[in-house]
């Protein structure tokens, strides 16, 4: 299934994959919203990453926000190139050994490579679609609550796309008190505020229901929920040109790569 109708977006359960297709191919996207998703996602997984997984995820959202720092982002990125790839031979074995063994930490390490450079598996999108199919639990645990937090993700950082509050509210109508809330929160990514903002919301007469229930009732945000950045007129999920022509057949010959690397 590439294209979802509303009722399947709305019943899709556990499967972050297929909600971030439907984005990407139907042009329900912004390239920094997909790098978000894969930040989050690699965050999710940093306790199997033996790398400074923490300060890799800083670049790669400040990389996001087109805030990073060049020597940064290329200091981090050879750090996980040098981690995956070994220049010294010895190294290298053993360490393709240990992944082969362990398959969830390279998994949990090519995370953050996506996160802090998509163009690895060609855009923004492609790499949000392949962390949401990475394994990054052992065989003997259950991947259901990975997954349930991946389409949790998802729907906090995508606004339904068959609904999108976007086309029902102009930020640039917003009080400057709710954006100064809304910017408060951006900065200290302090989403326990978000109930108050609902509250400031209804009260400057902005009540749309699906924006005061996000705030309310949704307790896993993450940077680039849809709320804050609707309220900061953030690259919310405008409607702009599909990221690939949305061509099922010609989509489904494209394989993610979710392989090890060549043992040389
Ligand atoms: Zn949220």
């Amino acid at each position: 299934v590439l294209s979802l109708s509303e009722e399947e977006w709305a019943a899709c359960r556990n499967d972050a994959a297929t909600l971030l297709e439907h984005l990407g191919l139907s042009g329900w996207h912004t390239s920094r919203k997909f790098r978000l998703f894969c930040c989050a996602a690699a965050r999710r997984v940093s306790h199997l990453n033996e790398l400074n997984a923490d300060e890799l995820l800083r670049v790669a959202e400040a990389d996001a926000e087109g805030k990073a720092d060049t020597a940064d982002l290329a200091k981090a990125l050879a750090q996980v190139d040098e981690y995956m790839h070994p220049t010294n031979s010895r190294v290298r074995r053993r360490r393709y050994a240990r992944f082969k063994a362990q398959r969830w930490r390279w998994n949990a390490v090519y995370a953050a490579l996506l996160a802090l450079a998509p163009s690895r598996q060609a855009n923004e999108w492609r790499s949000a679609v392949c962390i949401a199919k990475l394994v990054t639990w052992p065989p003997e645990e259950s991947p259901a609550a990975e997954l349930s937090a991946r389409e949790a993700l998802v729907r906090d950082i995508f606004e339904d796309p068959f609904r999108p509050a976007s086309q029902r509210i102009d930020p640039k109508q917003l009080s400057t008190a709710v954006i100064a809330m809304a910017q408060g929160i951006a900065a200290d990514q302090a989403f326990d505020r978000l109930p108050i903002l609902a509250d400031a919301l209804e009260k400057s007469g902005f009540g749309d229901p699906a924006v005061l229930a996000h705030c309310r009732e949704c307790s896993a945000h993450a940077r680039g929920c849809w709320v804050v950045d609707l309220l900061l007129d953030l690259g919310v999920a405008l409607y702009v040109e599909p990221v690939a022509p949305p061509d099922a057949a010609a989509y489904n010959r494209t394989r993610i790569n979710t392989h090890l690397p060549p043992c040389r």
